[in-house]
């Protein structure tokens, strides 16, 4: 059995893809795992890394991964995409946005189209650089695309912090914020939920801590992994999920402790606790989870951008060609879609799965994951 330690302390990145220990870490899970096992990774970026370094092929063939919601874009609703449309086409506004919200699909088009038709859309990397745009534009309204879970969260509540700060009545945003947790507590309590094992993700809990997983772990009865990001990450996650599996415990675990403490961040906490609220949220392909969201607080509702442009009431329905609901939900794969790679490519996508460079359609498009794994472990 491998020490639960050792083999992850290490300086580079890219002693964390080392081949030799990612094979000891799978001889090591075939040594413990004696029946089938289902574990949910949360986090698109995981499932990226495991479809990309082939993570899955490693496994003892009764271990399947299932690919989790944590991906914002593919669960910002459609109408959130169709509101945006609307404020970025008005000719006061500067709308700023993530460059992967930019191709998202709304109901008849995207950002981009509104780019190339006029509209001032612009890619920023930091929501602080919205705040400056509209510092330096005071004769236009500057609307930023808060979209994410509680990693984006505590940079977007800056932003409107400093802008009521800086007494700035040109800026807004449009607010799309989900709760990682209430996520996993649907997916557990749901009638056909099959996941046994949680990869809890790394960011979300640098920034929220792992108290919160405790109740979901107790209640439900399974492990649950605070997970980083490389690939020998993943597999220590997955390791420790099954050893905990095998051993009927259920615990909350951080082996990922060079990013994640257990209280997380307590500055970043607070600022979201002054500037949001918590809400029930519309998840795309998932429908309403009750208070896994964030609105803006009544402290900060003047910077509401639905308010202010009276776009509050819209709503939309998806194409019904599009399974992401379930594939976020972990009941069906990608290439079990019948339009992918097909009427659904990364150019000409059909749901926000295959646009997100963190969306599950994506990863399993761009690393040729056209078969199911199973297949492919019979081929080696
Ligand atoms: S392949 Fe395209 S249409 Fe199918 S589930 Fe994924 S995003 Fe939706």
């Amino acid at each position: 059995m491998l020490h639960r330690e050792p083999p992850l302390r290490m300086k580079y990145l890219d002693e964390y893809r080392d081949a030799a220990k990612a094979r000891q870490f799978a001889d090591a899970l075939q040594r413990v795992t004696t029946r089938p096992w289902r574990i949910m990774e949360i986090c698109g970026g995981q499932t990226h890394a495991i479809v990309k370094f082939g993570i899955d092929e490693l496994l003892p063939s009764g271990i399947t991964l299932i690919h989790g919601p944590g991906c914002p874009v593919c669960v910002t609703p459609l109408e959130l995409i169709d509101k945006a449309i609307e404020i970025a086409s008005r000719p006061e506004v500067i709308f700023c946005s993530f460059g992967d919200m930019l191709r998202v699909p709304g109901s008849h088009q995207d950002l981009l189209s509104v780019k190339a038709s006029g509209g001032d859309v612009r890619m920023v990397y930091s929501p602080l650089d919205a705040v400056k745009l509209a510092r330096e534009n005071p004769a236009r309204q500057v609307v930023f695309f808060a979209v994410g879970f509680e990693t984006t969260a505590p940079a977007n509540a800056m932003a409107v912090f400093q802008a009521r700060q800086q007494g700035l009545t040109n800026f807004s945003l449009l607010v799309s914020h989900v709760l990682v947790p209430p996520a996993m507590e649907a997916i557990l309590s749901s009638p056909t939920n099959q996941v046994q094992g949680f990869l809890a993700a790394g960011h979300v809990c640098t920034v929220m801590g792992c108290a919160e997983y405790e109740p979901l772990a107790r209640k439900y009865r399974v492990p649950i992994v605070v997970t980083g990001f490389e690939p020998l990450d993943i597999l220590q996650g997955i390791y420790l999920c099954v050893a905990q599996l095998e051993t009927g415990r259920a615990e909350v675990e951080n082996p990922y402790a060079r990013a994640v403490r257990p209280e997380g961040n307590r500055l970043a906490q607070q600022l979201m606790k002054e500037v949001f609220r918590v809400i029930p949220r519309k998840w795309r392909g998932i429908g309403e989870i009750p208070q896994s969201g964030f609105a803006l607080s009544e402290a900060y509702r003047d910077f509401d951008a639905e308010q202010r442009f009276g776009v509050a009431g819209y709503t939309a329905e998806e194409s019904p060609d599009c399974l992401s609901g379930l594939v976020l939900q972990g009941l069906k794969k990608p290439h079990e879609c019948s339009a992918f790679g097909t009427k659904c490519t990364p150019e000409h996508p059909l749901g926000a799965t295959m646009v997100s460079s963190e969306g599950a359609c994506a990863a399993y498009y761009r690393y040729r994951r056209r078969t199911p794994v199973e297949a492919q472990r019979k081929r080696e």
